[in-house]
């Protein structure tokens, strides 16, 4: 299923998130070398629609011309079926960051990523960086596998904000032993900022000097980074029906539900409307480990409150992605950041 590459193949350059399976027909791992052996790894839709990772490495590569890198640079394509089709992930396919279990792999895409995280392990990678876009409006955030502070450091040359995901099978969390490693969310798909961000980000990654991330240096770059926990993973309830534009349905979510997202909540802040009488909960939280949690809602008359104050993030109007993925997630604030 992985193919591995020595050098950008033609085309890669110009082709659309939609064309690169021109180029690259499977999920490929690309080295190109640089001055510095240790390579930066970028990795590039994990989501099929989500082509901020493409475009923003295009532009640094082409800032570049043809003249040497100054690190060596190894690049994931992820999941190219379903960027051809412009979605998330296809009907069938498992969702490409979700499959970097820690568990000895079991299915095809499993195997895959143990793959690419072995390759990458035996060439002792500066760091990592998994490129993503948000289905909701959000500011720029990144996902920190775990506190340590070379993850903060990682984080800090993104944005000042930061969410701690420490408890899922994503390609951050299993790059996490191995090197600095962070998701980057790059505002909604099309967003330039979030293009000219990722992409100043590589680049500041590749110039950097070995000792980036060791104690000491460059602490304090930018102010301390803001670390939020998401503490529940939101789902409408499957048997109900949506809507995200006013119109009739079991759960009806505000249009304006994605201007919620990072910003402090209080009890009783309304989060959905819904029908009288429903025969399931309809919206259902979960903990990151998977098992529900209860009493985060109540309902008073038709609206859906939230029971206690939470921040929220990743909240979308999008609806296939709530179908697919989740509504979004509650975080709280980690008290005392470690650096
Ligand atoms: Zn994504």
């Amino acid at each position: 299923m992985l193919q591995q590459l020595d050098h950008l193949p033609t085309g890669f350059m110009m082709a659309s998130a939609r064309d690169l399976h021109r180029v690259l027909p499977a999920p490929s791992l690309i080295h190109l070398p640089g001055d510095e052996p240790r390579p930066l790894f970028v990795s590039i839709l994990l989501h099929g629609n989500e082509d901020v990772g493409l475009r923003a490495l295009q532009s640094v590569l082409a800032s570049r011309g043809t003249r040497h890198l100054p690190r060596a640079l190894s690049i994931f394509v992820g999941n190219v079926d379903a960027a051809r089709a412009g979605v998330r992930r296809l009907d069938g396919q498992p969702d490409f960051n979700r499959i970097w279990s820690t568990a000895p792999p079991a299915t095809p895409h499993e195997h895959m990523a143990a793959a690419v995280v072995e390759i990458m392990k035996q060439r002792a990678p500066f760091a990592a960086l998994d490129l993503h876009n948000n289905s909701g409006r959000n500011p720029l955030y990144s996902c920190l596998p775990g506190t340590a502070p070379q993850h903060q450091r990682l984080a800090r040359l993104f944005s000042p904000l930061a969410l701690l995901i420490e408890s899922q099978p994503s390609l951050g969390s299993a790059f996490a032993p191995i090197c600095p490693s962070i998701s980057c969310e790059c505002g909604e798909i099309g967003s330039a900022q979030g293009v000219f961000r990722a992409a100043a980000l590589i680049d500041k990654c590749l110039r950097a000097a070995p000792s980036l991330f060791e104690d000491g240096e460059g602490d304090g770059e930018g102010g301390p980074l803001e670390i939020y926990q998401a503490f529940a993973v939101l789902k409408v309830a499957e048997a109900l029906s949506l809507s995200c534009d006013g119109t009739e349905a079991d759960v009806g979510l505000s249009p304006e539900i994605e201007s919620l997202n990072f910003r402090d909540l209080p009890a009783g802040h309304p989060i959905a409307s819904v029908r009288a009488a429903l025969p399931v909960e309809p919206l259902q939280a979960f903990g990151l480990d998977g098992a529900r949690i209860a009493g985060l809602f109540e309902q008073a008359g038709a609206q859906l409150l939230l029971a206690q104050p939470a921040i929220a993030a990743m909240l979308t109007r999008d609806l296939r992605a709530i179908r697919q993925d989740c509504l979004g997630y509650l975080m709280r604030r980690v008290p005392h950041p470690v650096c």
